[in-house]
């Protein structure tokens, strides 16, 4: 249930074994939600330093994922991570003893780009970013060409559940809508509403910018799109966040990729806070928004870790909350698993 990355994967995986899979997506396409409104950038464990959890899981599933999704993946780009001089949350110290901790490749780099003052460290890193254009065209042909039963436009009732012999739980924010449809416990989970800038007239080449750890700003190239880029700011994107058992955010909201005169967008302090640490920031311009609802634990604002986990919320019930898109392939085959075990 849910055609994002986590439910397409699963289904993908579980029709490879010999399961007879149904694949439902209330949206009128796939990859509507998080996984086509993001920043797309392949986590290997860089942006993690506060939790080493999620940085190992990154970094040991990427492989996998590139197997599955390799042609979506891009390597050319220049990565740059950079600790800001203010409020910095992790220390350049902390962030190169982390990167040594996993084994993460990295150089130095003289500041090329960074306003004089603004960052600590600026390393150049090896990392991988995702073409949302070219993953989507792989997921559709992958799932034409195979057995599963893609259903866009329709949501899973409980009648409807009760037709078939498993379910899997891959719908993100509305997994506990969901399950107390099904009567199922429902633990308390973050939701975020996010925004994400696309824009251009950047001045960075084809850079993958971070500057971090705490409030700051990310910066991608847009897939292969020329000239575009995704600007997200760690405060000012998340427009509003409920902290409950059921979201309650306006899904409506969080399937548009278009700009709404309703949506106020906040552009303008995302361009104001990346204006502090990038040079000729200032003729920017926004194109229009991705949004989308993000679902973490809650209270993880000191570790920011974002698991993912596979588990059973009743014995013929699955559900899989997602961390990082590069551990939807470990996910799917841990799915896969736990159906032949059951
Ligand atoms: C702003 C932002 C930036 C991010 N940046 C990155 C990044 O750079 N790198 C990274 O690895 N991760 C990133 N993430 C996280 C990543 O995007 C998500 O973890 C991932 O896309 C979640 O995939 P999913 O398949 O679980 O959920 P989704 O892609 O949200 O899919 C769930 C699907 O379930 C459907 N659904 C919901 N309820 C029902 C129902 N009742 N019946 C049927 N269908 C239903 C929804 O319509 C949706 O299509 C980011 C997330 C956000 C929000």
């Amino acid at each position: 249930m849910g055609a994002g990355l986590f439910g397409i994967t699963s289904a993908l995986l579980l029709s490879r074994d010999g399961w007879n899979v149904r694949l439902v997506e209330q949206r009128p396409s796939i990859m509507s939600g998080a996984s086509g409104n993001n920043i797309f950038r392949l986590h290997r464990g860089y942006h993690y330093p506060r939790s080493i959890e999620t940085a190992v899981a990154s970094q040991e599933s990427e492989i996998q994922f590139v197997g599955e999704y390799g042609d979506a993946v891009i390597y050319s780009s220049e990565h740059l991570y950079a600790i800001s001089k203010s409020d910095s949350l992790t220390s350049a110290e902390d962030f190169l003893a982390h990167c040594r901790t996993i084994s993460l490749p990295f150089t130095k780099v003289e500041n090329p780009i960074f306003r004089r003052g603004s960052v600590d460290l600026v390393v150049r890193a090896e990392e991988a970013r995702i073409d949302p254009r070219a993953l989507i065209t792989i997921c559709k042909q992958k799932l034409r060409e195979s057995e599963v039963d893609v259903r866009c436009g329709t949501g899973v009732t409980p009648e409807l559940a009760t037709q078939f012999d498993f379910l899997v739980l891959a719908n993100n924010s509305g997994i506990n809508d969901t399950a107390s449809a099904l009567d199922l416990p429902v633990p308390v989970r973050q939701y975020e509403l996010c925004e994400v800038a696309v824009v251009d007239r950047v001045p960075v080449g084809d850079r993958d910018i971070v500057v971090m750890d705490g409030g700051f700003i990310s910066l991608s190239p847009f897939g292969r799109a020329p000239g575009k880029y995704l600007l997200y700011d760690v405060v000012n994107s998340v427009q509003s966040t409920q902290v409950s058992a059921i979201c309650q955010l306006h899904p409506e909201h969080a399937y548009r990729d278009q700009w709404e005169e309703s949506i106020p967008s906040s552009f303008d302090a995302m361009k104001a806070n990346a204006c502090q640490f990038l040079e000729g920031f200032e003729n920017v311009r926004r194109c229009r928004s991705l949004w989308s609802i993000r679902t973490v634990l809650p209270n993880v604002d000191a570790t920011d870790e974002r698991p993912t986990t596979v588990e059973w919320l009743a014995p013929t019930v699955l559900s899989v909350f997602s961390g990082k898109l590069g551990t939807s392939v470990v996910a799917g085959r841990k799915v896969v698993e736990e159906l032949q075990n059951s």
